[in-house]
């Protein structure tokens, strides 16, 4: 339970931040509560039966969010039921058409800046480009003051907090800080978004709360 002064504090930062965003075209939102945000999250879809792809995301599989999405009579797109190449080949092609794209971020910078890294790259390949809209939704203990600090957060917390999950053979793994390494790294793309040329495209739906890595 965040106390009420942490709260504001939250509430006063997301404030600047999503004043940040707007010069970036992108939007933002304040949600006190993970509950509040999958209602903005379900109103930013819109409808009828729109079609949502996700990235790999504790804060999204933490929460109710996708079985609200599929009550709501929306076509989910479950990537887990993509095994076999030709299914895989077919994941693309729903993923890069899909009508919303849902992630969280990595780190987010007071002054808008989203920093992401990614294995694959699929996840920040559909950020960049592809989904008509893409909702990001970020627990305020993302925040971060400027890109530097960003990487950091994210070669420092949020890798080595997933390389537990995913029991990866890492530095990060083990020690619990970045060993800048090469041979198992998850840490293979660092996307840094300044700015969303689609004015919109991108909305970040903040929230009160501590979620995800
Ligand atoms: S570069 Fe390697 S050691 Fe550093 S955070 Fe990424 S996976 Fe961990």
């Amino acid at each position: 339970m965040t106390d009420k002064n942490k709260k504001q504090f939250y509430a006063n930062q997301a404030e600047s931040i999503i004043k940040k965003l707007k010069l970036r075209k992108m939007e933002g939102y304040y949600a006190d509560t993970m509950d509040e945000a999958i209602k903005k999250v379900l109103e930013l879809i819109g409808g009828p039966s729109k079609s949502i792809g996700y990235g790999g995301s504790m804060t999204i599989d933490n929460s109710d969010l996708k079985e609200k999405i599929k009550e709501a009579g929306h076509d989910l797109i479950i990537r887990e039921n993509y095994k076999s190449e030709d299914e895989v080949r077919e994941l693309k092609a729903k993923m890069i058409n899909a009508d919303t794209f849902l992630m969280s971020t990595n780190a987010i910078t007071l002054d808008g800046e989203l920093i992401n890294i990614d294995g694959r790259g699929n996840r920040v390949s559909y950020l960049i480009y592809g989904p008509d809209q893409v909702i990001v939704i970020a627990g305020m203990n993302k925040v971060v003051k400027d890109v530097a600090a960003g990487i950091d957060r994210t070669r420092n917390i949020a890798s080595p907090a997933n390389t537990v999950r995913l029991n990866c053979d890492t530095p990060c793994a083990k020690t619990g800080r970045c060993g800048d390494c090469l041979e198992h790294t998850i840490c293979c793309e660092f996307v840094i978004t300044r700015a969303s040329i689609v004015p919109g495209r991108i909305k970040v739906v903040l929230v009160g709360e501590e979620l995800g890595y």
